[in-house]
């Protein structure tokens, strides 16, 4: 805390991680101080912070910071997204990179840990804006990124648009093509797929978690946070496998809709028009909209909170378990508080940490860097299937984790230390670097 002052999201992240891998700390605990490993793990191995000036539709100079922590490299190259969102800062990136780390490492694939973005809102902002400033973004990132060195994707704020936008700008310096950012569009080296994989993933982690607790998905009533990306696409999954999502919402409000949630409405709403949520209620007349918070107060058998970070707090965790809710998985990343998962795991809830239940995005993305390399497109199917296959190995690799250090069905444990072991042997592997 002295070393980092002012980052409670980052110390808030590395508590939470290093509690859970208290066992596997003591086992090796000689080692581990020899080397330093764990002073070396919570120290990014590089981080830049640039001054990102564009000019606005008035002809006014605004400036932002920008951002990008590389934090670990040894299992791949850097990955990890680019957050545009006034609340960004240091400790925010650097609890997102730290995190990114053992996520990466859960998906087997060879992707090391990164994440980078701005406190810049593309909220409100007209094309022309979105792109001086992702244009003024990528010329100083463009410096320390490539295919083979750090691929960085989108996160909050940076979705296909301003991908494609900073894309352009790394070819026009760099002057190489090449798969230097994943999230692309499909006519320029994009996955199929890689939109609705956060979603996607998602589901296919709950429902083989729910499966081996002997649950089915199916018929069960799903309350999600959120209504961007991972939202949508979690919603319109969860449905196909049969379950019924009452609940979307953004920053200003939340939508229930007792019927279920009209998935064309939500993407018309939000990927075509980017309006805001209080559209719903245009098209699915007998829904609510409510001002505030309110999401985790319906009677749901699962919860999959897909906004934001400290977005489920104790009181919500409450409530949940007041309300029968057997199964929380985080679509976002850290959205529960640590105290609010510790009451939903003693009570009984089953709980998968946003590490593992979200870790299709970034598999997915490893899959597009593949594509990207041997230029070649996979088909939706292909990789659907291969993203299929990723998310069910991750919930038996974390499942199997826990019961090798005795804390049998503690996903958030487990899931660490996969995510840890292959991470540390591949530091203690490489030496002192
Ligand atoms: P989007 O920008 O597409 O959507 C974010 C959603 O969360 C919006 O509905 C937004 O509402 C809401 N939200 C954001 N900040 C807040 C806040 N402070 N309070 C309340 N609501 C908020 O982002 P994504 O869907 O891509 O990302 C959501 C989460 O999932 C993030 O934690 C992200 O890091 C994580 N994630 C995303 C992946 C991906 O592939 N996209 C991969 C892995 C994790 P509003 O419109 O009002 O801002």
């Amino acid at each position: 805390v002295a070393k980092n002052p002012a980052e409670p999201e980052f110390h808030q992240a590395v508590k939470e991680v290093l509690e859970s891998l208290r066992v596997v700390v003591e086992a090796n605990e000689e080692k581990y101080r020899k080397d330093a490993l764990l002073e070396r793990l919570v120290e990014p191995e590089r981080q830049f912070k640039f001054r990102v000036p564009w000019v606005d539709d008035k002809g006014q100079v605004q400036v932002n910071t920008g951002y990008r922590v590389q934090f670990n490299s040894a299992i791949g190259p850097y990955k990890g997204g680019l957050r545009l969102h006034p609340s960004v800062n240091l400790g925010i990136i650097k609890f997102l990179g730290f995190e990114q780390i053992f996520k990466n490492s859960l998906t087997g694939l060879p992707i090391g840990g990164g994440k980078g973005g701005s406190d810049f809102d593309p909220k409100g902002k007209s094309d022309r804006e979105v792109m001086a400033f992702c244009q003024s973004f990528m010329t100083e990132l463009c410096k320390y990124i490539g295919a083979d060195t750090d691929v960085p994707a989108g996160d909050i704020g940076t979705g296909a648009r301003e991908i494609g936008y900073m894309f352009g700008q790394y070819k026009r310096i760099r002057g190489v093509y090449e798969g230097v950012l994943t999230g692309k569009g499909l006519s320029y080296g994009g996955s199929l797929a890689r939109t609705e994989a956060t979603g996607y993933g998602l589901l296919y982690l709950t429902k083989e978690m729910l499966k081996i607790n002997g649950h089915d998905i199916a018929g069960k009533t799903v309350a999600v946070s959120g209504s961007g990306n991972v939202a949508i696409y979690a919603t319109q999954k969860a449905q196909q496998l049969g379950a019924k999502v009452v609940t979307v919402s953004d920053s200003n409000g939340w939508v229930y809709d007792p019927d279920g949630i009209d998935v064309s409405a939500l993407k018309e709403i939000k990927e075509i028009n980017r309006a805001r949520l209080t559209e719903y209620k245009n098209y699915r007349p007998n829904s609510e909209y409510h001002e505030g918070r309110g999401v985790w107060s319906v009677k749901a058998d699962i919860a999959l909170p897909c906004a934001t970070q400290n977005e489920l707090l104790i009181d919500d965790a409450k409530l949940l378990v007041e309300n029968g809710c057997i199964a929380v998985a985080e679509g976002a990343n850290m959205p529960t508080t640590l105290e609010a998962t510790e009451y939903l795991q003693s009570h009984g809830v089953l709980f998968a940490p946003g590490k593992a239940a979200n870790a299709g995005g970034v598999a997915t993305s490893a899959l597009e860097m593949s594509q990207n390399s041997e230029r070649l497109s996979w088909s939706f199917d292909e990789v659907d299937s291969k993203l299929q296959g990723i998310m069910i190995n991750i919930c038996h690799n974390m499942a199997d984790a826990a019961k090798r250090y005795e804390a049998e069905g503690n996903y958030v444990v487990g899931a660490n230390i996969a995510g840890f072991e292959k991470v540390v042997e591949a530091m203690t592997a490489q030496g002192i670097v």
